[in-house]
């Protein structure tokens, strides 16, 4: 391996919203700074490229009311109760154990929580505009402010700061392993340069947030399993992904949180390329696998609070995939197309046994199913297409919920669904500066994560949260790296 002469206060791995905050704000804090992203210029950005930057707040200044609450309730699964009383203490008191526990710890969250508002008015500071967008939920449970142009107005904003005011970017150079010294500080990134030649890039400080592992095959099926050959990235960035900054870290003695086995699950349309070709209509139809059987209820609540259990559901069916079988009164639901996100139509037949012969699926097996599924909607309530209506089944196993009326009027419309990967959640854990901690709670010095490197969620995503964690904990790195540097330049 070569060894360049630079050295740098920072390098930041990863162009997306984690890196650019902290190769920004660090660069603000008058760091020399240097950002290593694996895309070309025109590529840059990651996840953060293509999301629409939905954030869990009710105004720019708070985040919404379940915010804390949510990553609560998800903060890892049976939990010792007694080590959580102990995170209820000082963080200083923390036993190393509690420090390196594979959990959503309240010193995360209420510092994640402090920062979203003041981080907002940070990113605002470069031009950027915020408002209540609409977005592709009819029902919803919370409230989601986004930047206007989304995420590609996040990094287009701060890339372009970043470029004219110092921030040295290496594109097409995709970092490979961390430089350590003999005491285990981590003082630089060894990368790939678009050559193909190795080049160290020598620093007092790495900000890690080359993103999860959605495109890293291997990872996906280590990790999730072998249902996992049935998932893809929901969008292009995705696939940049490769996991390379939590294997580097975890190599590093980093302690890993996050549920290694999850994933933000979405459910798309297979044969779409768009990015994120969502099908969120699924309550008011039924879901069939390729036997034709229903297997959960579509409906148990709002769409926004259920579609990644649901989605969950259909990776388990006999090749990852599922069905929603509509029929014309799908029509009675205003603006459902805003919904479903494929530029590819529906299926449509005139009755139930044309639509599964077009569907590959058996014709008796699906009449059945439906037959059955319309018995049971006798229910009295009244159909409320934009609110949890309690119109539900009597007698069916598995019930729905809401919005059960029976599928009698053609044409009949089908869509095919699968589990796309939004982003994995296993990562590693950090403390509220977002350094990297290791396996005794420990900060590993010279070492921060931010974004989908650190390991935050566990079960359920607590939604629009995503790209928050990436600006807030980026942030926090660039600073805490910043201050390191002059520290270290002082002493
Ligand atoms: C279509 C879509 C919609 C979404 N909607 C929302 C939403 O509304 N709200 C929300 O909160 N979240 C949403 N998400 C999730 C969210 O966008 C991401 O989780 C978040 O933006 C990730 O930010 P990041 O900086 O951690 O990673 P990324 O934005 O993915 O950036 C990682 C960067 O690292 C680079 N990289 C990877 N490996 C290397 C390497 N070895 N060396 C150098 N560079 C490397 C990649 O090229 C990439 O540019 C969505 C995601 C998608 C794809």
């Amino acid at each position: 391996m070569a060894a360049s002469a630079e050295r740098y206060d920072l390098v930041v791995v990863g162009c997306g919203i984690a890196g650019l905050s902290a190769a920004v704000s660090a660069r603000q804090a008058g760091a020399r700074v240097a950002l290593l992203e694996r895309a070309t210029r025109e590529e840059r950005g990651g996840n953060t490229r293509w999301t629409e930057a939905f954030m869990r707040m009710k105004s720019e200044d708070e985040v919404a009311d379940d915010f804390e609450e949510h990553l609560a309730a998800n903060a890892g699964h049976y939990l010792d109760p007694s080590l959580v009383r102990e995170a209820g203490n000082a963080y200083e008191t923390w036993p190393s154990i509690v420090k390196a526990l594979g959990f959503t710890d309240p010193e995360l969250i209420a510092s994640f929580a402090d920062r979203a508002g003041p981080t907002l008015k940070w990113l605002k500071s470069f031009g950027l505009k915020f408002d209540f967008l609409p977005n592709y939920f009819i029902t919803t449970c919370t409230t989601r402010i986004a930047p206007i142009g989304g995420g590609l107005a996040l990094v287009e904003a701060l890339a372009g700061w970043a470029e004219i005011n110092g921030v040295e970017m290496f594109y097409e150079t995709s970092a490979r392993a961390l430089i350590r010294d003999d005491g285990g500080a981590v003082i630089g990134v060894e990368a790939r340069e678009p050559s193909g030649r190795s080049r160290a890039f020598h620093a007092a400080s790495v900000v890690l947030a080359s993103g999860g592992f959605e495109g890293n095959p291997e990872m996906l099926a280590r990790y999730i399993g072998p249902g996992a050959r049935y998932i893809r990235p929901v969008a292009r960035g995705g696939y940049y992904n490769k996991g390379e900054g939590i294997r580097m870290a975890l190599d590093a003695g980093a302690c890993p949180a996050g549920d290694y086995g999850a994933f933000h699950a979405e459910p798309i349309d297979p044969r779409s390329g768009m990015p994120e070709p969502v099908i969120m209509v699924f309550n008011y139809g039924i879901l069939v696998n390729k036997q034709g059987a229903r297997f959960l209820d579509e409906a148990p609540a709002t769409v926004d609070a259920t579609y990644e259990a649901i989605t969950r559901r259909i990776l388990k069916q006999p090749e990852g995939i599922a069905w929603l079988i509509l029929d014309s009164k799908i029509h009675d639901v205003p603006n459902w197309k805003k919904a479903v996100r494929s530029d590819q139509p529906p299926i449509a037949a005139d009755s139930i046994e044309a639509l599964a012969a077009k569907l590959g699926i058996d014709g008796s097996a699906l009449g059945r199913t439906i037959a059955a599924y319309n018995a049971a909607c006798t229910g009295q309530a009244q159909f409320q297409p934009l609110a949890v209506d309690g119109l539900m089944t009597f007698g069916l196993t598995p019930p729905k919920s809401n919005w059960a009326r029976p599928l009698d009027r053609a044409p009949y419309l089908a869509l095919p669904i699968v589990c796309g990967n939004c982003f994995t959640f296993g990562g590693i854990k950090v403390d509220r500066d977002a350094q990297v901690l290791d396996g005794d709670g420990m900060p590993i010095p010279g070492l921060y994560a931010g974004g989908e490197v650190i390991g935050l969620y566990y079960g359920t995503y607590t939604g629009a949260t995503s790209v928050l964690r990436g600006a807030v904990f980026g942030r926090a790195a660039g600073l805490h790296a910043a201050d390191r540097a002059k520290a270290a330049r002082a002493a």
